[in-house]
């Protein structure tokens, strides 16, 4: 027999330190493996042979089914606030974590299976993943890093053969997800909720907490108060993260304690979207009645749940401060207090590299230039991703394009000559400012496409979104934005 390809490769670093959190558990079989998608380019910087992953053996591997001998995949166990109410046992109740691989450039990253079968977290839930859904995230992943945004990955998606009951019954698939972790907010409330019931030995929290800065926030290490510094850090990651979004019209829809992590990465791909029309009122969970993850929500709600993560650590900032807990809370809100800053500065940067003006304006140039263009794109509901590769062409001196899209086209251009004085780089507008972002019309088309057994169309957006900066001739239609129907409801699972 020959040796498995992983073999020594994979590390179960994760059940090791944090058995409490951690449940062995295999993932279940398929009856009829089929790869549906592959990225290549992600297999080689992990270090995997794309060929090999084509194979039976390979895609077994992708399923979980043929490991290396030392793996030990584990269901992990999370909480999180849903829509603002506490849940304190969620975890994988339909994913498993293969376990940690270090890649040649010596990264260590997760290997994780979404749609892999019932855990003993599952609930009443199957444990399984539609085709759909998971081809989703893997073009919205797709998209989002080659946007530079900070994102999990999608290695490969698998239909399994096997029919998953929704409303009808649907193909299912396995999707292979690379993250930097799956350490969430979520994982900390669990680890405190277990300690301070008696149900895990005191050092749990500290464990977890090790663990997190070992792999994401090393600096923090250093710190007199490691579990504060980790707060600050993760705060400043978020603020980063979400700015990046805001700068983009991208709505997360499901931002639940379970769903931030503490790498800053944007994790679980469901009801999201790019807002066609720019508005911060916009949602696109069907669930999310109150608008609680509206577009224009996401800083604050951030903010809410980091503070949640905050009382997660308490306990060990007031030991490593040496003061009692309402000291500590002092030091908790300084470092939530961060946020704001962090991300008001950062989603400036970001504004300004799609406004194609140099870095280190002015904060009393760049700042009221910033807030007056939202104004305006919200009053006429622009589309943010034709507008901005329209301003490039403003820039290069024809400001009709930009100009029609708004309905009061005085302050528009009072407003452009403001910028213009500025003098963008129409060069650097069209490096940053993407022609392609998954728009769900099209979207949704090509995966019921794909669901019904088509992958051309779902093939075609794959490739547009991933190499989003560049206009090809004949893909008009994946730049325009979507009909204006109001809010549409995407549901993601
Ligand atoms: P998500 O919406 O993917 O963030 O999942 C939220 C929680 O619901 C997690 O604990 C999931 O494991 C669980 N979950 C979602 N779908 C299923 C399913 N089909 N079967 C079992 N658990 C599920
Ligand atoms: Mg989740």
């Amino acid at each position: 027999m020959t040796a498995h390809p992983l073999s020594g490769r994979l590390t179960h670093r994760f059940a090791d330190v944090l058995p409490e959190l951690s449940v062995p558990w295999q993932a279940e079989e398929a009856p009829a493996p089929r790869l549906l998608a592959l990225d290549e380019g992600l297999a080689v910087e992990l270090g995997l042979d794309p060929a090999w992953l084509r194979t039976d053996d390979g895609v077994a591997f992708l399923l979980g089914r043929s490991l290396p001998e030392e793996a030990r995949p584990v269901a992990q166990g999370y909480a999180g606030h849903q829509f603002g109410g506490y849940s304190p046992r969620l975890g994988d109740g339909r994913a498993l974590l293969v376990g940690e691989l270090t890649t040649p450039d010596g990264r260590v990253v997760d290997l994780h299976l979404k749609g892999s079968g019932r855990t003993p977290w599952s609930r009443g839930g199957d444990g399984l993943a539609a085709v759909g859904p998971m081809l989703r995230e893997h073009l919205v992943a797709t998209a989002m890093h080659a946007l530079g945004v900070p994102t999990t990955r999608s290695l490969a998606v698998v239909a399994t053969g096997r029919d998953v009951r929704r409303e009808v019954p649907l193909p299912g698939a396995v999707l292979v997800r690379v993250a930097s972790s799956h350490l969430r907010v979520g994982s900390f409330q669990y680890a405190a909720a277990a300690v301070a019931a008696d149900q895990a030995p005191a050092d749990l929290l500290t464990r977890l907490v090790d663990l997190a800065i070992e792999r994401h926030h090393p600096d923090a290490a250093a710190d007199p108060v490691p579990a504060l510094a980790l707060l600050r850090a993760v705060t400043a990651v978020q603020a980063d993260l979400v700015a990046r979004w805001m700068a983009l019209g991208f709505v997360h829809g499901v931002l639940n304690t379970d769903n931030v992590t503490i790498s800053g990465e944007t994790i679980d791909y469901g009801p999201c979207a790019f807002v066609d029309g720019f508005d911060t009122r916009a949602v696109f969970s069907s669930i999310d009645e109150g608008g609680r993850y509206a577009f224009g929500a996401q800083p604050s709600v951030t903010t809410w749940n980091l503070s949640r993560f905050a009382e997660t650590l308490l306990p060990l900032v007031a030991e490593g401060a040496g003061v009692d807990e309402e000291a500590a809370v002092g030091l908790c809100v300084e470092a939530l207090e961060g946020f704001a800053p962090a991300y008001g500065d950062a989603f400036s940067a970001h504004l300004a590299r799609r406004l194609g003006l140099p870095d280190g304006l002015a904060p009393d140039v760049l700042n009221p230039l910033v807030e007056e263009l939202l104004g305006l794109l919200q009053g006429s509901r622009v589309d943010l991703t034709t507008f901005f590769r329209d301003l490039a062409t403003a820039a290069r001196g024809d400001a009709e394009p930009a100009r029609g899209r708004f309905l009061d086209l005085a302050a528009f251009d009072a407003w452009r000559e403001r910028w213009s004085a500025l003098g963008p780089d129409p060069d650097a507008m069209e490096r940053v400012n993407p022609v392609y972002v998954p728009r769900n019309h099209l979207l949704q088309d090509a995966l019921d496409a794909a669901t019904a057994g088509d992958l051309e169309p779902f093939e075609t957006m794959l490739a547009l979104v991933g190499d989003p900066f560049v206009a090809r001739p004949g893909r008009e239609a994946y730049a325009e934005a979507g009909p204006d129907e109001g809010f549409v409801t995407f549901c993601g699972t």
